[in-house]
């Protein structure tokens, strides 16, 4: 047991030979600085907060502002801060501070005012990205020298997906602008990082060859050179669904990926894994969008009879055991026989 020096109660404690009471007597727990700018970006409307920018409702920036600005005494720990701004104009807001504060398992509340002030200005990011600023070129083309419709729209698709996931942790990632340029398409980018990853994921994607060659195009002001990379993804002719031949089987190919892909033959409905070093070897038999169908008019075991698309004669079709067959089956013709196409 001791007591205050001040007003001479007794008291378990002591802070400065003081009781709880005479020691916080008109002392300021926390303070706020006059003023705090918070920087909004006036193209994407986020908030700077330290190195980051971050979307928020425009009172919640202006209260997270200004409880970031809060100092606080060393004997205080913050336990709950709360706060009240009030708009003065839409550029200036009175922002008061609460701050719950536990000083030697004492707590003690104290509150602290400033005022923030909007600033307008544009972030690194769109101002990059007005300026059509890129680092690199993703170029995606065919083997086959003309990259149809659906597979522009499904690589920009997978490309635009992939940019909008990589910038949610990191916003300096973003497409400039796509060009649609004779066989194939071009897309400018942010970042090479973003142009290495996206050419990684097409080709693991498709089985597609890639090629990167960069290019010197002028120093940074602290003479740096500084290049820009151009990703050429080239796709395969075949997709999943073709009939292919390979090492002289005509089989239908089930499945691409980063690994090779997978083939049925279609003499023996026998699955295969393909290398994907061996993928290259694969040549197109028939484009999925062209294989035929035949109505099924019979079926007796492994067979069925189906209806010859070219002249509706009867033809038998083998088929693997337990398959699901319905009204009408996938065909195809090789070397004046059909096939059942799984
Ligand atoms: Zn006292
Ligand atoms: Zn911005």
């Amino acid at each position: 047991m001791s007591f205050c020096v001040k007003c001479g109660r007794d008291c378990d404690e002591s802070l400065d030979g003081l009781c709880i009471d005479c020691w916080l007597g008109g002392r300021k727990l926390t303070s706020l600085p006059h003023h705090v700018d918070l920087r909004v970006c006036t193209n994407c409307g986020e908030y700077e907060f330290g190195d980051r920018w971050l979307r928020r409702d425009r009172m919640v920036a202006v209260q997270d502002a200004a409880a970031d600005a809060l100092a606080v005494i060393r004997d205080a720990v913050p336990v709950s801060v709360s706060t009240e701004a009030v708009e003065q104009d839409p550029h200036v807001y009175g922002v008061t501070v609460r701050t719950v504060c536990d000083v030697m398992g004492y707590e003690a509340e104290d509150e602290a005012t400033t005022i923030v002030r909007i600033k307008n200005t544009v972030c690194r990011r769109c101002s990059r990205q007005l300026g059509s600023y890129y680092e690199a070129i993703l170029q995606i083309r065919t083997g086959s020298g003309r990259l149809s419709d659906e597979e522009r729209e499904e690589t920009l698709a997978m490309v635009e997906n992939s940019v909008a996931r990589q910038a949610v942790t990191n916003r300096s990632l973003f497409i400039t602008k796509m060009e649609i340029v004779t066989g194939g398409v071009d897309v400018y980018l942010s970042s090479m990082s973003l142009g290495k990853s996206l050419a990684r994921e097409l080709a693991d994607a498709y089985c597609a060859e890639t090629k990167e060659s960069p290019k010197l195009v002028g120093q940074t002001t602290d003479g740096q050179d500084m290049y820009r990379i151009t990703y050429l993804v080239r796709l395969p002719e075949y997709h999943v669904g073709d009939v292919v031949v390979f090492q002289g089987h005509h089989c239908k190919l089930t499945r691409v990926n980063g690994n090779g892909g997978r083939v049925v033959d279609l003499s023996d409905f026998r699955e295969r894994a393909v290398r994907r070093q061996d993928m290259s070897e694969l040549r197109i038999y028939e484009k999925a969008a062209d294989i035929r169908e035949a109505t099924v008019v019979s079926r007796s075991g492994a067979e069925i009879q189906v209806l010859d698309p070219s002249n509706y004669s009867t033809v038998d079709l083998r088929v693997p055991e337990g398959a699901e067959i319905g009204d009408t089956v996938a065909v195809v013709n090789i070397d004046d026989a059909w096939y059942y196409v799984p």
